[in-house]
């Protein structure tokens, strides 16, 4: 309301002095002609000092006017637009009203966006870099180093005959551990299939990659107009749940995948709740910036959910000794997602210092890195599962 009285008074204060103008020439006597001339050079100056606060960039107007070359000048969160008005303890930087060119060639420009744009798209490359090493067989971290560094290791030398059909329609093969050699479990590992279907492992990977992605997009463009904006922040809001509700896929269709009532069960639970989520998402009343708080909770109850699965999954694998080392990296998941929401919903540490986290530092960037390393976590932790049922199947 402040805001807008603000904005208000000021939009009102060069058309008086405009008026106050007229009327001092017309005592003086200037004629009509002149005095036309004399406002246009009044409202060139007017818009130069309004947008860049500043008189020695008067000569760019003509290339503002004429379209090519057009600037884009930074602004202050007081000249945003109030739609844009989100958080008031980031002070300057923004960009507003911007073309869609504008704002994609802006991913390389210095503003308030810039690092948060980043985060997530070096978060969808690395995503998409493990998922293509996958595809390829490629397992293991010095495998992965290999791979990008063009020297496959030998290790997935030995399942490259493997077509991608076997890949993702490979089922569960009862295996008869009798029958493998010491040498055989060695070197089984989470890509030396011996038939689980690796579909639930992607499926994790492709949410993961939407949920980032569409978080670049939204970061970068949401600047371009209010429609765009809004729509963007749904389609942000609605990867974050794909990518929640895809995390838990794998993890249960390993760990119930010798009852798949469970599995129906949790991932018929979960899929609903997320559907429920996004559909309260897409309400026009939960996409404004107020309802940050409800949001963020909207989510964490959903990866709270994972508790219920998790007890089971301890319960049934309790002599499992990869139990342990799976807990931890979900652990270090839970602990970096949780994280992320304390500094998503405080807003710390912009609103200790306004105006000194602007461009770099401000909570949602720091929101952004802990999204990514709790998303590694879990990576890393599906790898374990899948491995781990990879090497035994289902013994009953
Ligand atoms: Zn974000």
């Amino acid at each position: 309301m402040r805001d807008r009285s603000d904005s208000k008074r000021k939009s009102e204060i060069p058309s008086l002095t405009m008026a106050v103008f007229s009327e001092r020439r017309r005592r003086r006597g200037v004629s009509k002609k002149k005095e036309e001339e004399m406002d246009e050079t009044h409202n060139q100056k007017s818009f130069v000092i309004s947008s860049n606060g500043c008189k020695k960039k008067k000569k760019k107007k003509k290339g503002h006017e004429g379209g090519k070359g057009k600037r884009y000048p930074l602004l202050s969160f007081w000249e945003l637009p109030t739609y844009m008005k989100d958080n008031e303890y980031i002070l300057k930087y923004y960009r507003a009203n911007w073309s869609l060119k504008e704002a994609l060639f802006s991913v390389f420009r210095w503003h308030n966006e810039t690092l948060n744009v980043w985060t997530h798209l070096i978060g969808f490359f690395l995503f998409l870099g493990l998922t293509v090493a996958n595809l390829m067989h490629v397992s293991h971290l010095e495998d992965l180093f290999g791979f990008f560094t063009g020297s496959l290791p030998s290790s997935s030398d030995a399942n490259v005959s493997r077509t991608l059909k076997d890949f993702f329609l490979g089922t569960t093969i009862f295996i008869d551990l009798k029958h493998m050699t010491p040498l055989k479990m060695e070197t089984s590992s989470a890509m030396d299939d011996l038939g689980t279907s690796k579909w639930p492992f992607f499926v994790f990977l492709g949410g993961s990659m939407f949920c980032l992605l569409s978080s670049s997009i939204c970061h970068l463009f949401s600047c371009h107009s209010h429609p765009l904006n809004l729509f963007l922040l749904r389609i942000d809001y609605v990867g974050i749940v794909v990518m929640i509700i895809t995390s838990f896929f794998p993890q249960i269709y390993y760990i119930f995948q010798c009852e798949s009532h469970w599995q129906f069960v949790y991932l018929g639970g979960i899929t609903a709740m997320g559907l429920f989520t996004i559909v309260t998402l897409l309400s026009p009343s939960h996409s404004t910036g107020k309802s940050r708080i409800f949001r963020a909770l909207l989510f964490c109850s959903m990866g709270l959910f994972g508790i219920v699965p998790a007890f089971h999954a301890i319960v049934i694998n309790w002599g499992n000794p990869r139990r342990n080392i799976t807990l931890a990296y979900e652990s270090a998941m839970a602990l970096s997602y949780l994280t992320g929401t304390f500094f998503f919903v405080t807003r710390i540490p912009e609103r200790w210092k306004p105006g000194w986290f602007d461009l770099a530092g401000h909570s949602h960037q720091i929101f952004h890195v802990l999204v990514v390393m709790g998303a590694l976590a879990h990576y890393v932790a599906t790898l374990v599962m899948l491995e781990w049922r990879n090497s035994i199947g289902c013994i009953s």
